[in-house]
């Protein structure tokens, strides 16, 4: 395997990170490990990914947008890494969905998967290096099943359908640490509608029987008789495929850790003897006006609702991004307004930057920076501290401007405080470095659209005096092939 060479041995940075280790809180252990791949400086990470059968949700994309924080930390300290996303596209819900449709399984899932790759990008999430589709590894889930059935912890039910035995496996409970009797508790409500024939309430399919009347003509052939894997089986069988049978990290939702994590660990682990993940990290729920979000009460937001209302992706980001991942998230639009004004702040800087003009340096950058860059790590090195990372942000742009307003930062220097904010939004994904032409005031927008009309209904007079008005204004009216357009002076 290739040894890439972290940021920091990088000879021409001018700002540079000593070694600082990764500090992630892992649940399984409950405590901050440190990041020490199986692989010298190469991490392999499994995160458990959407079920396209309706667009994602902003709590989803909570979950989907600390993944890309940590993704981005990991490569900020010098590790590459090989990340893998699947896509659920078979369980009860698409084949519900399908089948109310009348239309096949890919049919009814390929709009979904197209939405979610169009809204990752509008959050400036960074492609993985998969995104496997579970209907593409159904030969490796049943490889899976045979083992396991081998192993005795697996067995037939009344129904047809194979299960996983629980009692079979010691170490279950491990991750959510829960007893038994609590998750056979758990589970006896969540399966009070199912009528699956198991040895016991909490043990949890592994293959599903084809039923003609639930399934229409969704069904896959296997040893164990027609039927579709378990939704817990898929993540198993694609993260072992891609990754190996041990990985370093595994991500999801709070809400993934029980059953289906747990899940996940007792299959893997009963398969391979081997520990199936060294690190497992959890995103906490968000929710809205410090409520469940619910279709009902009106306060489900997709991210495409968000963009409607004129939001942009990297401001609902920088929203979702900046509260820690352990800690519940409480939406509101007083919270992405306030989000899109900080954003406005750090961008109106960059613009600055770029209007920078004296030459004489002020000498206070290479200290400055370096001091940032080191708090800035050392904040995301402890379990991605964001809030801290972000105040050193902040206050490193805070000394720039006083610098700026003191005349005591050159063209060249200014440069290198651009190629810190790149690094710091290498982490972020949240500032556009494109040099803007200066916006035209609104008035005299107004004024330029109101001389269109009077030119075009022949009123000249008030033309001539909507043309003065922005000409006194410093502005100037340009013809071009595309039309008239406002230029300054
Ligand atoms: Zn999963």
């Amino acid at each position: 395997m290739i040894n890439i060479l972290p940021n920091q041995s990088t000879m021409k940075e001018t700002f540079r990170i000593d070694h600082i280790p990764l500090k992630l809180f892992n649940t399984a252990s409950r405590q901050k490990d440190t990041l020490v791949p199986l692989q010298e400086r190469h991490v392999h990470m499994y995160t458990c990914g959407p079920t396209v059968y309706n667009f994602a949700h902003i709590g989803n994309f909570r979950t989907y947008v600390f993944e890309d924080l940590l993704r981005r930390t990991i490569k900020f300290f010098g590790f590459q890494i090989t990340q893998v996303m699947n896509l659920t596209d078979v369980d009860d819900k698409t084949i519900r969905g399908a089948i109310a449709k009348n239309i096949s399984l890919d049919e009814y899932t390929q709009p979904y998967k197209d939405a979610f790759f169009e809204d990752l990008k509008e959050l400036s999430i960074e492609p993985v290096e998969h995104y496997p589709a579970a209907t593409d590894y159904i030969p490796q889930m049943i490889r899976m099943i045979e083992i396991l059935l081998e192993k005795g912890v697996a067995y037939r039910g009344g129904d047809g359908s194979v299960y996983y035995a629980i009692s079979k496996f010691p170490r279950y409970g491990c991750l959510s640490h829960l007893h038994l009797n609590e998750l056979q508790a758990g589970a006896s409500e969540r399966v009070a509608s199912d009528e699956y024939e198991k040895d016991n309430v909490a043990d949890f399919v592994l293959w599903k029987s084809y039923e003609p009347e639930r399934d229409g003509k969704i069904y896959w052939e296997s040893p164990f008789g027609p039927g579709r894997p378990g939704w817990h089986l898929e993540c198993s069988a694609m993260a072992m495929h891609l990754l190996g049978e041990t990985i370093d990290i595994h991500v999801g939702g709070v809400d993934n850790m029980f059953p289906h994590h747990e899940n996940e660990i007792a299959q893997s682990e009963a398969c391979s003897d081997k520990i199936f993940s060294k690190l497992w990290m959890h995103a906490e729920h968000l929710v809205v006006d410090h409520k469940k979000m619910s279709k009902s009460l009106g306060n489900f937001y997709t991210l495409r609702d968000l963009l409607s209302k004129g939001y942009t992706g990297v401001q609902v980001r920088y929203l979702l991004l900046q509260t820690h991942y352990k800690t519940q998230l409480n939406f509101t639009f007083q919270g992405l307004d306030a989000a899109k004004n900080s954003l406005q702040r750090l961008n109106d800087f960059i613009q600055r930057l770029h209007e920078v003009e004296t030459q004489e340096p002020g000498g206070k950058i290479e200290a400055l920076g370096q001091k940032a860059l080191m708090s800035f790590a050392e904040a995301l090195a402890d379990d991605l501290n964001i809030s801290v990372a972000l105040a050193v942000l902040f206050d490193f742009v805070r000394e720039v401007n006083g610098l700026c307003d003191a005349k005591q930062l050159s063209r060249e220097e200014t440069e290198q405080v651009l190629e810190l904010m790149k690094r710091f939004n290498a982490v972020l994904g949240i500032l556009s470095f494109e040099k803007q032409e200066p916006m035209i005031p609104l008035e005299l927008q107004e004024a330029f659209e109101k001389r269109l009309q009077a030119r075009q209904n022949k009123n000249w007079q008030l033309a001539d005096e909507l043309r003065d008005f922005i000409q006194q204004r410093g502005y100037v009216i340009e013809d071009t092939p595309h039309g008239a357009r406002l230029k300054k002076a």
